[in-house]
């Protein structure tokens, strides 16, 4: 192992949707050095790796963005930060007009306006939009970026940031960087339960299996201000494919049925989570499983359906056209997934200001790692990231940096030494991720149980994960690819513990 201290400005750890829209603006309005750590590679990681068919939140003609912030509310039930939902919609428009110049196509209409479906989405021809942002990232001269180096810990005394550590996978390297100020946007936390898909097809989900909670578990670990885990985000996706059904419902009016062929979502409602509770409660009362009806529709829908999902998710066309039978034949099975903690959709996250400013002195949080302000999906996360940004670059301008101390250093490197020297290990990372995924889905609200949970059985999880902890603590890795994932799963532990304490102290429901 090599060992690298770097010094910089700001440091970005996660360079996703608001990493780099947040790295543009810093460098657009500062001279700082900034240097993005990102755990895979700029150009293609995170939610936006494969790319997106829309922008789901810009306020369309003859809208407000106040009109944005009541709907986010009201879906969510009013467990959000008004405050929060409104910096962030004054500044969506600006920031999507922003992306045009990059370079994103955003199809219009026949007055050269935005195409808009529905009231809050337009529609774009995204499948290169990380390229774009990536490209636009490297252009600045002022902006360093390590891809492959995966940010394991902040660097935090008497709660002020001083930087992180960090362990570059390919060349096997321990970085300790001072910094100034710090954004963290590593995204939401995936893999905590079980998911839908067994074995090698596990990674079959919704949200980006490497996304991990490694910046919650970084601030928790430190005591940063958490919010709202207990909102977790439980997708209504097709079976088996875990392919988005937004299109199908909104996109080719498809209605929810259950294998009586009745309509049931007009019984339960419309909202996000009235979508999935109406499929449980159908599939509890033994009305399962589940349809959006597509039979029946007109071949030009089919053929567009097909288009859309080759484009956005390509295994629900192939099963359409592996099944020999057409769209218009069949109904789409649904279920709900996974539960998964982001902060782009629902609320939970780091507890912030309007500034994005953490609980912790000079530690900013954008985009899905940030709480109270959910449905803020790719515009919302750059716009955080501009508000990080130009938080950040302020901080720096009243703040001299802190050092890291040579004791620090080493704790860390003694750490990796200890998981990468001798094997006494019991057990593989893996199957301790699989016990973890295990003890969430039956004791603390996964798929197995619909969801549901109760005290007694969130005492079990807590017990369990605890366990887990520390025989984690004993794991082996031959080299940084397993270090990773051995810092990949105990991010996730921490993180299921506090999901586990959130979850117990909200007490009525909704
Ligand atoms: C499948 C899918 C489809 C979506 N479709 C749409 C859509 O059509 N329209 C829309 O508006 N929104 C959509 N969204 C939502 C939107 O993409 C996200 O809300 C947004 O991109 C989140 O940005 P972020 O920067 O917070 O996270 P990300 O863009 O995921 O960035 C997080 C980054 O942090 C890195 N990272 C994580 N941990 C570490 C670590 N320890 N060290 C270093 N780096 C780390 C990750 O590799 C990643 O690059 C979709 C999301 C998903 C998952």
């Amino acid at each position: 192992m090599k060992t690298e201290k770097i010094k910089t400005d700001l440091l970005i750890i996660g360079g996703g949707a608001a990493g780099c829209y947040a790295a543009l603006t810093a460098a657009e309005n500062s001279e700082l050095n900034i240097l993005i750590c990102e755990k895979a590679h700029i150009k293609r990681s995170g939610c936006l790796a494969a790319g997106v068919n829309a922008l789901n939140a810009y306020i369309t003609e003859g809208r407000t963005p106040q009109d944005y912030v009541d709907y986010a509310k009201k879906d969510a039930d009013g467990i959000v930060r008004d405050d929060l939902l409104i910096t962030m919609s004054e500044r969506l428009n600006k920031v999507t007009e922003r992306l045009e110049e990059l370079g994103l196509v955003i199809l219009k209409d026949e007055n050269g306006k935005y195409a808009a479906r529905g009231n809050r989405n337009i529609k774009i021809n995204g499948e290169n939009i990380k390229p774009i942002l990536a490209a636009a990232v490297e252009k600045l001269p002022n902006v360093t970026v390590l891809n492959r180096v995966n940010v394991t810990d902040i660097s935090v005394s008497d709660n002020r940031i001083k930087g992180a550590f960090a362990i570059g996978i390919e060349n096997d390297t321990f970085y300790s960087i001072e910094a100034n100020v710090v954004i963290i946007a590593t995204g939401g936390a995936a893999g905590l339960y079980k998911p839908n898909n067994p074995g090698a097809s596990r990674h079959k989900m919704w949200y980006p299996p490497f996304n991990t909670g490694a910046g919650y578990a970084m601030g928790i670990r430190h005591g940063a201000e958490m919010t709202t885990f207990e909102m977790r985000f439980i997708a209504l996706r097709c079976k088996d494919t875990i392919a988005p059904t937004g299109t199908l419902a909104q996109g080719a009016g498809a209605k929810q049925i259950n294998s009586q062929g009745e309509i049931y979502e007009t019984k339960y409602g419309l909202t996000t989570s009235e979508r999935v509770y109406g499929t449980v409660m159908e599939n509890l009362e033994g009305r399962g499983p589940c349809y959006l009806k597509t039979e029946g529709i007109s071949p030009e829908t089919e053929d567009s359906l097909l288009k859309a999902y080759l484009n956005m998710a390509p295994s629900q066309t192939l099963k359409w056209v592996e099944s020999g039978r057409k769209i218009s034949e069949q109904n789409v099975e649904i279920e709900g997934t996974e539960p998964y903690i982001v902060g782009g959709h629902t609320a939970s996250g780091y507890w912030v200001d309007t500034n994005r400013a953490t609980t912790i002195k000079g530690l900013y949080a954008a985009g899905d790692v940030s709480g109270g302000c959910p449905q803020k999906y790719v515009t919302g996360a750059l716009a955080e990231g501009e508000i990080a940004a130009l938080a950040a670059v302020r901080f720096i301008s009243e703040n001299a940096p802190a050092n890291i101390g040579e004791a620090e250093i080493n704790s860390h490197i003694a750490e990796i030494e200890r998981f990468t020297g001798e094997d006494n290990s019991f057990y593989s990372t893996e199957q301790l991720e699989e016990a973890m995924q295990t003890v969430m889905d039956s004791y603390a609200g996964g798929i197995k149980t619909n969801y549901r949970f109760n005290a007694s059985q969130l005492d079990i999880a807590d017990r369990r994960i605890t366990e887990l902890e520390v025989l984690s603590e004993k794991l082996h890795a031959d080299d940084f690819q397993e270090l990773m994932y051995i810092y990949e799963l105990r991010e996730r532990l921490t993180v299921c513990r506090s999901v586990i304490a959130h979850l117990r102290a909200r007490h009525e429901t909704r």
